[in-house]
């Protein structure tokens, strides 16, 4: 169901109550990191090595990002994995709220009470 669909139903003082408590439990967006982590198999190109026969060296993670038209992948080193991820996820309940947020503001907007 649409943000649409599920706002319309709503009162103007429901769409403010809903907005506020949107606001009030935004995470704390000094942690935003926008991206996406992957976990990789590597060969290390050693000939000789266990990986040329396909025991492949990892996983390794990698954060996947995107700065304007580039994109890459940065390695994450175990030891800041956990927070790096939960960063990732915060990002991703920072801007669900922000959409949902702008989609409140749109109804009021509609309805010719956006304040
Ligand atoms: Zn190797």
């Amino acid at each position: 169901m649409t943000y649409k669909t599920r706002l319309r139903p709503l009162s103007v003082g429901q769409l403010r109550t809903r907005r506020a408590r949107l606001v009030r439990q935004l995470p704390n967006v000094e942690v935003t990191l926008r991206g996406a982590l992957q976990r990789q198999m590597r060969r290390c190109g050693k000939a000789d090595c266990r990986c040329a026969a396909g025991e492949l060296h990892g996983p390794y993670i990698y954060l996947s990002v995107r700065t304007g038209a580039r994109s890459g992948l940065l390695y994450v080193p175990a030891e800041v994995v956990e927070d790096v991820t939960r960063r990732v996820e915060t990002t991703g309940r920072i801007e669900a709220a922000l959409a949902e947020i702008s989609a409140i503001n749109l109804e009021l907007f509609a309805r010719g009470k956006l304040d």
